[in-house]
């Protein structure tokens, strides 16, 4: 491809993509198409010559638009939200087009420090513990995704058990993330225990603690607990304070699992989120969720740097060079899996500086506002109920007729293809999920959502 013509069709491609944001609203959210359709539309080989744009172009519209699930809708409530805003768009086509792959500082050194740099800011505007930051003893990293955070605590946490790993044990609880249990068994931990919840679905540290006792009393070795700030089924909140006492009295490694929520801590009446972080080993939350840079961002923060890259760190001598050996630079190949890495930060620099810390406060708060607002109707409604406590900006109901109407609720919402609304189950309960935090929803959308919920939940 000639610069002119990738000028040429790059002009095309972000002008079809801005007509994509204005027009996603009248799309359905959820395409209607069946298994294997999008194949059936594909030839069976790949071309043997180069093709027009014009063409490649015309199937986004042909191919790729009728079988997408419309993320990026503003009657998107289902899951968590993966907003993908315009300066985080454009920080990723920026990022692909410098091309840069920075294991090492000496292969990106504007990746490396620039992340560096936006993750010691994001401590300070989310006020997460000092020795979080890169000045202190601990330090931030870009990891894939929330599972990718994980699973580095996990091996971490291994390391600095050290003994037999057959008799290490894990703890989370009913209601943490499935990242964890797949994480563990990745690095190959034979055992973890699903602590009880309480009635707001947050974790007993007194049952924590009790298990720790039984196991350590039974010869095995408790080394890692994952404490959730804002579960995926109900958002709730693992009380990290007293779980983080019980891990440290245990010399056991928390990890803070904050994948949605944590970015709420943004605004200052929501720091309440922060307490008990003094005791974490790490911390991790999704600035692909909420926080309107688009997948792949999971922030990571740890507070011992030396714990995580001791146990992540082999140099083969290809690698070797000497700003490594300086000892002045990071080399984030040791702060995760993977050795390649993309310039994923200055997608979050650009949604930092286009919105500033204000404008993605006001943005939060208003989906907090508007989730409120849903959660009262549903109190006020004699159908309905509340599932579990409506925080921040997800709202869990149910019918009060039980699973089959809940169901079908859920079913006749959705049918109407400009919302789209997941389930969970919650104290065994078939329960509605109402997820607020795209970024095009508008206090309209959710007024038009409650008119559906309220059509569907019958007379
Ligand atoms: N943890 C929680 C609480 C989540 O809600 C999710 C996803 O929704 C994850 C972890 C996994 O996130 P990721 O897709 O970044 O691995």
């Amino acid at each position: 491809m000639t610069p002119d013509q990738f000028r040429t069709v790059g002009h095309e491609l972000i002008e079809w993509v801005a007509a994509y944001m204005e027009r996603v609203e009248t799309l359905p959210v959820i395409p209607p198409v069946a298994p294997g359709d999008v194949r059936a539309q594909l030839p069976a080989a790949a071309p043997e010559q180069g093709e027009p744009w014009d063409a490649i172009v015309a199937d986004l519209d042909r191919i790729v638009v009728p079988a997408t699930t419309h993320w990026q809708h503003p009657g998107w409530y289902a899951y968590f939200p993966a907003n993908a805003s315009g300066p985080s768009i454009l920080g990723e086509l920026v990022s692909a087009g410098l091309g840069m792959q920075g294991m090492l500082w000496s292969t990106g050194p504007v990746c490396t420090e620039l992340e560096t740099h936006v993750l010691d800011w994001l401590v300070d505007l989310l006020d997460l513990p000092r020795a979080f930051r890169s000045d202190s003893t601990g330090g931030g990293v870009i990891q894939h995704s929330a599972s990718d955070a994980v699973l580095c605590a996990i091996v971490a946490a291994r390391v600095q058990a050290g003994g037999d790993p057959a008799s290490l044990v894990a703890y989370c609880s009913t209601q943490t993330h499935s990242s964890v249990e797949k994480d563990l068994r990745v690095a190959g931990i034979p055992h973890l225990r699903a602590i009880g919840v309480d009635g707001a679905y947050a974790m007993r540290a007194d049952e924590l603690a009790r298990q720790i006792a039984d196991d350590r009393a039974a010869g095995l070795t408790p080394f890692f607990c994952c404490a959730s700030l804002g579960t995926t089924s109900s958002l709730a909140f693992d009380p990290v304070a007293a779980i983080g006492e019980v891990c440290r009295d245990a010399g056991v490694w928390l990890h803070v699992d904050a994948a949605m929520a944590g970015v709420a801590a943004i605004c200052p009446e929501h720091r309440w989120l922060n307490d008990g972080l003094e005791h974490v080993a790490s911390y991790a939350t999704n600035a692909h969720k909420w926080l309107y840079t688009n997948f792949d961002c999971d922030l990571f923060w740890v507070r011992d740097r030396a714990a995580l890259i001791g146990a992540l760190s082999i140099l083969p001598e290809y690698l070797r060079n000497a700003a490594s050996e300086s000892g002045a630079v990071i080399d984030y190949r040791d702060w995760h899996v993977p050795l390649g890495r993309r310039f994923r930060a200055l997608k979050l620099w650009f949604v930092l500086r286009h919105y500033g810390a204000e404008g993605l406060r006001a943005a939060l708060r208003e989906d907090i506002q508007l989730a409120q607002e849903l959660a009262a109707k549903v109190e006020g409604d004699p159908r309905l109920e509340l599932a579990a406590p409506a925080r921040l900006s997800l709202v869990c109901l149910r019918h009060r007729d039980g699973d089959d109407a809940t169901r079908a609720l859920l079913e006749a919402v959705n049918a109407d293809g400009a919302v789209y609304l997941t389930h969970t189950v919650l104290d065994g309960s078939y329960t509605v999920r109402v997820s607020i935090g795209a970024l095009p929803t508008e206090r309209h959308h959710v007024e038009r959502l409650w008119t559906l919920i309220d059509a569907a939940a019958g007379g």
